[in-house]
């Protein structure tokens, strides 16, 4: 990909990347972070605060990444930062039950009414491969259904992809990922019903699960089209296939019940990770009582954690979703207006300059596609003109600016994004399109 040069200074984190590529893979420890899709040098961090991000050379952005969807109340707040401090100071970890832990799992319940019973774990990867294992021990089924583009974690049977095998039957997209975890994965068309419903009637009595990202937010955002979260259910109904919504990244941040609470639609199970633990390594699957039975102790599903409802990671937790709980009234109309300012924005200035675009949004989470198409699914999303997004990303971070590396990630924002914010980014988007297209 030909990236102009940055306009900033970034000696310091250029050292630092060479130096880590000796120890670290790649020299990051998850691939999303090295700019591979975009180019350049990925900025090494120093600090945060609120809606602002300072790397190594002393750069400050805007950040629309927020830690890839936990900073809904931007960095260091001040809340979770004492619930971490106060709770360093009477131990990291017991390996034993807290109080803190009831806490979490009763607002997660009281904010999430689906959830009657939730299990907490160290990361969104844990959440999907835990909640898949036991719906395929509830149902004593083999297969699972999930959708082209959508992204549970790194699980084996997740990485499969579309576009090199058949539809019926997953091609691992990694080495390492077993035939036989291909086998027992059928990919589906996000956003189009009749597609699983074919899946399911196929391989019927033999599919466990539908897992599904009720709002698609890693091949860009792609909102569920009318009728496909309901049909996924419907069909789920009829097949006794257990619906599990992976809310990893929608959970808390597009309503306080999540994506299943905007689009009225109930799963049978639910993933949560990123916001619910406010910055520290939290995930967590719960669901009926009557499928959350089936996990070990009570039932014969296993499932354990040496680190999990780590007290650290809890208080985090607990601060930020009581204060979600407290202002759920007025924080999401806060949200919605500065993600509707921007997007107004934002298409005003593409408007202006003549260019193809299809923005998404929903809440707090957003994308911008160059694009002539409308995008609702991986195909369409493939389509569009990643190049001219590696531009537009390079000549924002050159204006302060600090979106997602790559066009099929989303943006996010939370409550410390400002009238200022606002402005800076509008003007910042205003002149790096003027520029580039
Ligand atoms: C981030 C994400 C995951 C994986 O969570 P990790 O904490 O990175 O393991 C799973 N599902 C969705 C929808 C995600 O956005």
């Amino acid at each position: 990909m030909d990236i102009a040069p940055p306009k900033i200074e970034i000696g310091k984190s250029k050292a630092l990347y060479e130096q880590a590529q000796k120890s670290i893979p790649g020299g990051v420890n998850s691939p999303a972070r090295a700019f591979k899709s975009v180019g350049g040098t990925p900025l090494f961090i120093e600090s945060a605060q609120g809606a602002y991000m300072t790397d190594v050379d002393g750069n400050e952005y805007i950040d629309y990444v927020g830690s890839w969807g936990p900073m809904i109340f931007g960095h260091a707040d001040s809340d979770v930062v004492h619930a971490v401090q106060d709770q360093a100071t009477s131990s990291t970890s017991f390996g034993a039950p807290t109080r803190i832990e009831i806490d979490v799992a009763e607002l997660v319940c009281d904010l999430v009414p689906s959830i009657e019973s939730v299990r907490m774990v160290n990361s969104g990867t844990e959440a999907t491969m835990s909640a898949v294992r036991v719906a395929r021990g509830f149902t004593g089924r083999d297969k699972i259904i999930k959708f082209k583009g959508n992204y549970h974690g790194h699980g084996d049977f997740f990485l499969m992809e579309a576009g090199s095998g058949p539809l019926t039957h997953g091609t691992p997209n990694s080495p390492g990922v077993t035939a036989g975890n291909a086998e027992d994965t059928l990919l589906a068309e996000y956003n189009d019903v009749e597609n699983v419903r074919n899946l399911v009637e196929a391989h019927d009595d033999n599919v466990a699960c539908i897992i599904v990202e009720p709002i698609a937010g890693n091949m860009g955002c792609i909102p569920p089209e009318p009728g496909f979260l309901e049909g996924l259910r419907e069909i789920c109904d009829e097949h006794g296939v257990v619906l599990i919504f992976d809310e990893v990244m929608t959970g808390f941040r597009v309503a306080p019940g999540g994506a299943q609470e905007r689009y009225g639609v109930t799963p049978d199970m639910t993933c949560l990770g990123k916001i619910i633990g406010g910055g520290l390594p939290v995930g967590a699957y719960g669901g009926k009582k009557e499928i959350m039975n089936h996990v070990s102790p009570v039932g014969p599903v296993y499932q354990a954690g040496t680190l999990s409802g780590n007290p650290l990671a809890m208080r985090a937790g607990y601060a930020v979703l009581s204060k979600i709980k407290e202002t759920q009234d007025t924080l999401y109309d806060e949200l919605e207006a500065y993600g509707a300012a921007l997007e107004e924005g934002l298409a005003d200035t593409l408007d202006r300059l003549g260019l193809d675009y299809y923005q998404t949004r929903v809440g707090a989470m957003g994308c911008l596609f160059f694009t002539e198409e409308k995008v609702v699914d991986q195909a369409t999303a493939k389509s569009t003109d990643a190049e001219m997004y590696a531009n537009y990303f390079h000549g924002l971070l050159d204006e302060g600016v600090y979106f997602a590396p790559s066009q099929f990630e989303a943006y996010f924002f939370g409550t410390e994004h400002a009238e200022r914010e606002l402005e800076t980014t509008l003007e910042a988007q205003y002149d790096v399109l003027k520029r580039i297209h």
